[in-house]
């Protein structure tokens, strides 16, 4: 999940959009883009650093003092332009970003496209778009309570941010699961997904909960519950800042991602592992689960932590699903001509998705003609692109070199394959359920270990 930053006041928002997108870059991303309304709805994005959105915007500057802007972490679809936020309606009227996952895209977008909607890109993202305009549209609704209804439809993560050029003083933003912030200016208001980009501007913020909707115009702004009650919110006093805050508030990228296991572990099982069905849904291994439970053997393939994790792997795969597992180094791999044959699959596994002895190890099984899998984390990398099928991560950007949660998560989706192979012929529905419900718990007991760091320190420095 990326970035998120809105301004709506009397300055011009290019500006305080690009510097509010500069101040998220610490998260990682893909590509950036913003939205400016100003009599008319201006979008641009580009894939790439913000740089490249920067040096777009000094060709030909989007005047405006309203405007959304993103910085995207690909979940869904390849880091391109067209996959790039803010997405627009159809007929361009209103913009929208947002982070997140939206689980149940498939059947929204089937719904959607046999109403008649299409979609120019590959994202989730789009389809929330869509049905918000099919809400205006069906039951001409307000923007505000079009987007409560059509956000009552989705299953999944989400912050977003909206505007539309037929109200140019209003702001629309909402949270389940994904952080949004609303900093409180003199007649002018700033959002973020963290306080990162707003810290500079104004201390007095206002913390969006879990199925909150906020409509911000300049002279004040509405918070109202899933069920539209107005609910009165307390305007906090930020305590970080601006230096801390560009590492979200920790000393160094790898603490910050240390303790972002539980939401990392919690999104790799979204959508995936249910408490009351034993039955595991990898969606990127829909088609060739099949062919993975009939293997004769499983090579896993790794460089570094990913191998690490794809030792546990081995344990748990052989323990559950009974397959013979074998681990490969991949920098070894190629060069060591190896024994590759029919009954055989390789899966790889990568957090970048760009390891090139990794790439290489999938090019040589393929060449051998054995089917590859991929576990990565980065969606549209060429690892993804490269092997027959796989399963992301959804562990958010990794910039610490140590991998840590993008290593649990990797343990937390072989945990997922291992019973997806052993559904149904190795463990009995009660085994199942009892896994499954012990790995739902993982998030929250991290999140206890992690409550109290203080040992860890004094621990870390005996070893060290
Ligand atoms: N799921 C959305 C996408 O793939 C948003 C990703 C993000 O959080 O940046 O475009």
């Amino acid at each position: 999940m990326c970035g998120i930053v809105g301004y709506i006041g009397d300055r011009e928002a290019q500006e305080i959009l690009i510097k509010g997108l500069s101040r998220l870059e610490y998260r990682g991303y893909d590509s950036a883009g913003v939205a400016v309304v100003n009599g008319s709805l201006e979008v641009r994005k580009k894939q790439g650093k913000i740089a490249r959105l920067s040096a777009d915007l000094a060709n030909a500057s989007l005047d405006g003092k309203l405007g959304i802007g993103h910085t995207r972490w690909a979940t869904h679809g390849a880091p391109n332009d067209e996959n790039a936020h803010p997405h627009v309606s159809t007929g361009g009227s209103f913009a929208l970003v947002h982070n997140g996952i939206i689980e149940n895209y498939t059947a929204l977008r089937d719904m959607l496209t046999t109403r008649g909607y299409s979609f120019v890109s590959q994202t989730d993202t789009e389809v929330l778009v869509r049905l918000i305009e099919d809400f205006v549209k069906q039951t001409d609704l307000s923007l505000g309570k079009a987007v409560r209804q059509a956000l009552s439809q989705v299953k999944g993560t989400y912050g977003i941010a909206l505007v539309t050029q037929d109200d140019p003083d209003m702001l629309i933003a909402a949270r389940k699961g994904s952080p949004l912030i609303l900093g409180v200016g003199d007649g002018e208001y700033f959002l973020g997904s963290d306080a990162a980009p707003i810290v500079e501007y104004t201390r007095k913020v206002v913390y969006l909960n879990d199925g909150e909707l906020v409509i911000v115009r300049r002279n004040g702004f509405k918070v109202f519950s899933v069920d539209e009650v107005k609910l009165n919110k307390t305007i906090h006093e930020l305590e970080w800042d601006l230096e801390q805050i560009e590492k979200g508030g920790y000393e160094h990228f790898m603490l910050k991602e240390i303790m972002e296991q539980p939401t990392a572990l919690e999104n790799a099982m979204r959508g995936r592992l249910f408490e009351d069905d034993p039955f595991v849904k990898l969606g990127g291994l829909m088609d060739s689960s099949h062919r993975l439970r009939k293997a004769d053997r499983i090579i896993l393939c790794a460089c570094g932590t990913s191998w690490h994790a794809a030792l546990v792997g081995e344990y748990l795969i052989e323990a559950w699903a009974r397959i013979p597992v074998e681990v490969e180094y991949a920098s070894e791999f190629r060069y060591r001509n190896p024994i590759l044959r029919d009954g055989d699959a390789v899966l790889v596994i990568s957090q970048s998705g760009e390891t090139a002895d990794t790439l290489a190890a999938v090019r040589e099984a393929q060449r051998q003609g054995i089917p590859v899998y991929g576990i990565c984390n980065t969606v549209g990398s060429t690892i993804a692109r490269e092997t027959d099928a796989g399963v992301y991560l959804h562990a958010g950007p990794e910039i610490g070199v140590a991998s840590t949660k993008a290593f649990t998560a990797q343990v937390t989706i072989l945990a997922q394959l291992a019973l997806k192979l052993a559904q149904d012929i190795e463990l009995s529905e009660a085994e199942l359920k009892e896994i499954v419900r012990e790995l739902k718990q993982i998030p929250s007991k991290i999140a206890e270990v992690l409550e109290d760091v203080s040992n860890v320190e004094h621990i870390a420095k005996t070893f060290r």
